[in-house]
């Protein structure tokens, strides 16, 4: 998100609280602010001192399986901290946000793809906290003029030159299944291989993380020019990939074997989640650039060799 509002001209301040993030990861030509999202104190101070326009809020606790063993956690981060941010962006008169949401908010989807208007019915904490503070904005917007864009991702994968995935622990896939190719990780357990789906794995939508910066990017020019609020999912579209698929493409794009093992259904995983971003290509005219799998996976694998 960084390197593309950088390269787009415009001045960012990078404020987190590195619990889960990593210093060395904001890029050169940012201004960082060390602190919490419940700290609405330092929060006010940074918005009012930087003269900051608009606030792209990114920071979320985003397990889906530690979302059910410790909700009081996702309340708190997700919730009470979106709150906070709210407040201090009130306090310093900050008009505009574009929040990162999830298709967790729809829970066991009603029919695929999946378009905006279908019914959300989170079956976890991490999407219940995440549609709570997208409802929230509802009313923030009704009541105190405060405009946004929620982004509902679908899975968000890939990287640039300069950043990418690194998550302790990793749970998602493409990360996981590129540690098996190098041999950090013995192998990679497929979650699952009886689902209603063509090859009996799970179908899932990849966006590639530079794609999805771009909305964004184009969320917030749509805001600052009167765009009123709105709620976009954000997916290639497409078909979608299979884990099978995406191991597969992995050992394509590697030209490494990547020994794979069956293991049970995760619990709470639909068979398929397929987004329809028709509402975003057609009211922001915006267009993914990546929507080969192959493409997703060399970047990330690109990524991980300049790493090592
Ligand atoms: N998955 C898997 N093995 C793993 C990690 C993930 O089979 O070690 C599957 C998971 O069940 C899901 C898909 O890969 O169907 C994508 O999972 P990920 O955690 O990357 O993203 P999510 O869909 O949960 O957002």
């Amino acid at each position: 998100m960084t390197e593309e509002l950088l390269r787009g001209g415009d001045e960012v301040v990078v404020y987190d609280s590195l619990y889960k993030g990593h210093r060395e990861a904001v890029v050169e030509g940012a201004s960082f602010v060390k602190g919490d999202l419940l700290d609405t104190e330092l929060l006010r101070g940074t918005l009012i001192q930087h003269k900051v326009e608009a606030v792209v809020h990114m920071a979320a606790d985003s397990l889906v399986g530690e979302s059910v063993k410790a909700p009081a956690k996702y309340y708190r981060n997700n919730v009470l901290g979106g709150l906070s941010l709210l407040d201090a962006m009130r306090e310093a008169e900050v008009k505009y946000l574009v929040f990162s949401s999830t298709a967790a908010v729809y829970g066991e989807p009603a029919k695929q793809p999946i378009e905006e208007s279908d019914p959300t019915q989170p079956t976890n904490p991490y999407g219940e906290t995440k549609l709570a503070f997208e409802r929230a904005l509802r009313w923030y917007d009704g009541a105190y003029g405060l405009r946004y864009v929620s982004l509902r991702y679908f899975n968000a994968a890939g990287a640039t030159e300069r950043c990418g995935e690194r998550h302790s622990p990793e749970t998602h896939l493409i990360p996981l299944v590129l540690q098996a190719a190098v041999g950090q990780l013995p192998e990679v357990t497929v979650f699952g291989d009886d689902y209603p789906t063509p090859d009996g794995t799970c179908v899932r939508d990849y966006i590639h993380v530079v794609d999805l910066a771009q909305a964004h990017v184009r969320a917030l020019h749509a805001l600052a020019e009167g765009h009123e609020s709105a709620i976009y999912n954000l997916g290639c579209g497409g078909e979608g990939y299979s884990v099978k698929q995406v191991i597969d493409c992995a050992r394509r794009v590697t030209g490494r074997d990547i020994p794979v093992r069956k293991g049970p259904r995760r619990p709470g995983d639909p068979a398929v989640l397929i987004a329809s971003s028709a509402r975003i290509m057609r009211e922001l005219g915006w267009r993914p650039a990546h929507q080969k799998l192959d493409a997703i996976v060399e970047s990330a694998w690109r990524f991980m060799q300049n790493k090592r």
